[in-house]
């Protein structure tokens, strides 16, 4: 007598679209001969399966035991329905319902087989810079709606040719819906300025002669050059102002990267994740790399190739300096023609390509302590992968603060964080700002009916949604330091958080930054703090470590004697006025800051008397 038969619908959340999910339920529907469908929309995958009980639940099982690598999943949702008599198993158009919130994955590195495939002479994709698969490649950098199908996305321009389109339409295959798929017949093409014949050994020969050039890549463009060139690492400094501040270095491989900083096992695996984050290794002594890459600094920021065509472009071996195309201050660059308006004078050359990036990305920092990843700067390769809430929220955005700036948009239990925005300082960053809050609300269709912003009444974000029209909620710095930890970690009682920080308004109009609160979700209470001290000049404090010793040791009743370092051979009227100013609180301010802490006694160390960028001292 034959088994009886069972019907099961599924609903399956978390990324699952765009990482060869459907491709993968169909193999595994098809090899345990069961019946039903499979598709995406705009919540996941919707799968029914139909067949013998037993059939059904290994089916289920397996879905979730293993699943793509590059995929996700967070929830899945069963319901027996009664059976339909299928057999076959199909994959089915994608529904574009125009509710609710699928997620969308990060961009990701090129996989391992498309690696063998860019390197094999015999492969149709040969050394074609924009190989990609289900597995990997482009994500959230070109899609601008969900459903995520190529429509949706800036691949739209390019039509298939027959073997990309073959590949496309076969479920057995590792490019199935994969939605960038291209080939040189008919994908992306890159050229540079000035124009070449080979574009990427002119880069390279160009990166070898000392020249700047400028990379169009993921999320945006990067300057480029040699690092082991002490003048084109120096021109790079001059050209783009920046004095000190640390430049991020790619290498081909992890051979290369052991060769110029010490790696251990949880750092090489960071270094090849499928993220491809900058990582923060202790650099090793006597290397040919520049010391004006990140001058008076112990680490050196390294990641790997995460494009096919930085994978091409860089040699092992080589060491390029990769910072983010800007001017100082301002957002990456992402368009072509932007490119050549804004990074004008900065780069001798540049590398272009014509897939449009939707929106900019940068580069994400982390580093390793005691086998725990620490990120530095969430951006390329983690957003927009949400972070779960640990209770259900109304539809709300949060604004962020103003330096290293991000925003969050949450709805029910998803904390959808956007890349990195930058600081919040300009006209250029806020534009950027309003266009990634757009595309979030569009791409996760989130409606915020408040807006949460900083108790800072000057900061652009908190002007910016003050004239919005929504109602707004105040948060003050620290505690939103402190409730973001506790929803990070899933802590839903209240705790004894500490805020150590270099500046927050405070809620009696001082700066805070070395608090110890006793908080909740809705409230806290300041327990303790650093004792406060003058903060002479208010802002302009950040940049002079030594005024921030004198104040301390002021306050502490140590006098401003001669040999100690921040007081050094100041003219006796600049410390006068420094008197003035800090015992009659002219343009003065008390703060309780940690930074400003570290800074004081940077300076009494003798090792920054001023700061040319944050937390350098
Ligand atoms: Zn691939
Ligand atoms: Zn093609």
């Amino acid at each position: 007598m034959p088994t009886p038969s069972l019907r099961r619908r599924l609903r399956v959340s978390g990324i699952v679209q765009g990482v060869g999910f459907r491709p993968y339920v169909y193999g595994l529907a098809t090899s345990a001969r069961l019946g039903g469908f499979v598709g995406n929309d705009t919540d996941g995958v919707f799968i029914e399966v139909e067949g013998e009980a037993a059939a059904v639940d290994g089916f289920v099982s397996d879905l979730e035991r293993s699943a793509p690598p590059a995929s996700r999943v967070q929830r899945i949702e069963a319901e027996d329905i009664p059976p339909l008599g299928a057999s076959s198993f199909r994959i089915v158009a994608s529904h574009h319902a125009r509710t609710g919130t699928a997620l969308v994955s990060p961009d990701l590195r090129t996989c391992d087989e498309c690696l063998a495939e860019l390197h094999d002479p015999d492969d149709r994709r040969h050394d074609y810079p924009f190989i990609n698969c289900t597995n990997c490649g482009p994500r959230f950098t070109i899609i601008e709606q969900t459903p995520y199908d190529r429509p949706e996305t800036t691949m739209r321009p390019f039509r298939m040719c027959e073997a990309c389109q073959a590949e496309y339409d076969d479920p057995a295959d590792r490019r199935f819906h994969a939605q960038p798929n291209a080939c040189a017949v008919c994908g992306p093409k890159v050229r540079s300025v000035p124009e070449a014949t080979d574009p990427i050994r002119q880069t390279r020969q160009r990166v070898a002669d000392g020249e700047i050039v400028a990379v169009k890549g993921l999320g945006g463009f990067h300057l480029a050059c040699d690092a082991t060139s002490e003048p084109a690492v120096s021109a790079l400094r001059e050209r783009k102002g920046r004095v000190d501040k640390p430049f991020a270095v790619m290498v081909a491989d992890l051979a290369t990267a052991r060769s110029i900083a010490e790696v251990d096992g949880d750092e090489a695996r960071l270094l090849s994740s499928k993220e491809r984050p900058i990582v923060l290794l202790p650099r090793r002594p006597n290397t040919d790399i520049s010391e004006l890459v990140a001058p008076g600094n112990g680490n050196l920021g390294i990641m790997l190739p995460y494009t096919p065509l930085h994978d091409l472009l860089i040699a092992p071996g080589d060491v390029w300096v990769m910072t983010s195309g800007n001017r100082a201050e301002e957002p990456i660059v992402i368009d072509n023609e932007e490119a050549f308006e804004r990074l004008e004078g900065f780069a001798d050359a540049f590398v272009l390509h014509d897939r449009d990036i939707h929106v900019p990305c940068d580069d994400s920092v982390v580093r390793v302590l005691d086998g725990v990843e620490y990120p530095v700067r969430r951006s390329r390769g983690y957003a927009p992968f949400p972070v779960p809430l640990p209770f259900e929220v109304p539809p709300i955005l949060a604004a962020g603060g103003e330096l290293k700036a991000t925003f969050c948009l949450a709805a029910g239990r998803d904390g959808f964080m956007s890349q990195h925005i930058g600081d919040m300082k300009n006209l250029e960053t806020l534009v950027t700002f309003e266009h990634a809050v757009n595309h979030f609300t569009d791409l996760f269709r989130i409606e915020p009916e408040m807006i949460a912003t900083d108790l800072h009444p000057r900061y652009l974000s908190a002007n910016w949604a003050e004239g919005d029209g929504r109602p707004v909620v105040k948060v003050q710095h620290h505690h939103a330091h402190i409730a973001s930890v506790m929803a990070e970690h899933g802590v839903v009682d209240p705790v004894i958080g500490f805020a150590f920080d270099g500046t927050g308004y405070g809620t009696d109009g001082t700066i805070w930054g070395g608090e110890v609160l006793v908080a909740d979700y809705d409230g806290f209470e300041r327990a303790a703090h650093l004792a406060p001290v003058a903060l002479p000049g208010g802002d302009a404090a950040v940049r002079h470590p030594d005024r921030m010793a004198l104040s301390h040791l002021r306050s502490a009743g140590i006098p401003w004697e001669r040999d100690l370092p921040p007081v050094g051979d100041k003219i006796e009227s600049v410390l006068e006025t420094l008197e003035v100013m800090m015992d009659r609180r002219i343009n003065t301010i008390p703060t309780t800051s940690m930074g400003r802490l570290f800074d004081a006694a940077s300076a009494l160390a003798g090792v920054r008397q001023t700061a040319t960028y944050e937390a350098q001292a």
